[in-house]
């Protein structure tokens, strides 16, 4: 495995692979890697002969206040792994590689990163969008994964890859729990034993939302309110959204029909946590769990 800092010397290495016909697959990450980033390497393994996973924690992501400075980072453990989860190339650029001068270009992908985590973390997709163009255009990979986890991000890069003509092949890994149903996250590492238990309230709160849509008579509201009410019997009192929308286009529900989002967001203690569940509601009202895209 090599670990690349700089761009240049990433695409010298990269150039010469494609030069001899190899398919790039790539992985994007912030570090602090588990079970989930393994799954989208995973996934990116099985569709390109040379797997690159990146390292690096956007600044430009993070609003004031937020954890960009107690984010959990080790590299040396993250490249332990990745060497271990079969990576070919990790790019560890360091700020002055990716943000060389203080950017004035950016990416805003418009309607799909408004709602949702776009009303709490105003710029937080534009500056995702941003350097996931600016990683494309340092790797040129033929697919990249992404993990539904994050499904509004995952939405916002689709938009940027279609409208912006990225020869990007995109896909998804769906989303990694632990064995009691939490999504599996570098900021879980935050959260105390306490705030631990109370944090599986956000995935079982979703489930009973799903679960809900099954009654006669569902409506968006009445699944939004099943799954908060069941969130808040967890221990979970912060509760800052939770929507059930269109799941190709972040749009209200006309009706509970096709690929839809159960999308939420709590806080635990000082933790921000996000999860989703999609369906596809079939003929009849069956739920099939599915894949944004
Ligand atoms: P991050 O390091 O948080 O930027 O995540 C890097 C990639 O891993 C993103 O595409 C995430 O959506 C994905 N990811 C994070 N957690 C999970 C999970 N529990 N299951 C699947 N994918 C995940």
């Amino acid at each position: 495995m090599k670990q690349v800092e700089s761009i240049a010397s990433l695409r010298e290495l990269i150039g010469k692979e494609k030069r001899d016909g190899k398919r790039i697959s790539f992985v994007p990450t912030m570090g602090a890697l588990h079970d989930g980033h393994r799954s989208c390497i995973n996934i990116a393994d099985k569709h390109g002969d040379v797997l690159v996973a990146s390292i690096y924690l956007n600044p430009t992501q993070f609003g004031d206040g937020e954890d960009l400075s107690r984010y959990p980072a080790d590299l040396s453990r993250d490249l332990d792994l990745c060497r271990s989860w079969g990576c070919d190339v990790v790019f560890t650029p360091t700020s002055e590689a990716m943000y060389p001068v203080p950017q004035t270009t950016w990416i805003e992908v418009g309607e799909i990163a408004l709602p949702l985590c776009g009303r709490s973390r105003p710029g937080h997709f534009r500056g995702v969008a941003t350097v996931v163009a600016k990683l494309f255009n340092a790797v040129e990979p033929d697919v990249a994964v992404f993990g539904q986890k994050d499904a509004q991000q995952a939405l916002v890069i689709r938009a940027m890859v279609r409208q912006l003509d990225f020869p990007v092949e995109l896909r998804l890994s769906p989303i990694v729990r632990e064995e009691d149903g939490l999504a599996i996250s570098s900021r879980n590492a935050y959260l105390s034993a306490e705030e631990r238990v109370q944090a599986v309230g956000l995935s079982r709160g979703l489930e009973a939302g799903i679960e809900s849509m099954r009654a006669a008579g569902s409506t968006a509201e009445s699944v939004c309110d099943a799954a908060r009410a069941r969130i808040r019997r967890e221990g979970i009192e912060r509760i800052e959204y939770v929507e059930l929308l269109d799941a190709a286009s972040l749009r209200e529900l006309p009706a509970i029909a096709g690929k839809i989002i159960l999308a939420a967001a709590v806080h635990v203690g000082s933790t921000r946590l996000i999860d989703n569940r999609v369906v596809v509601v079939g003929e009849g009202g069956a739920l099939e769990p599915a894949l944004l895209f």
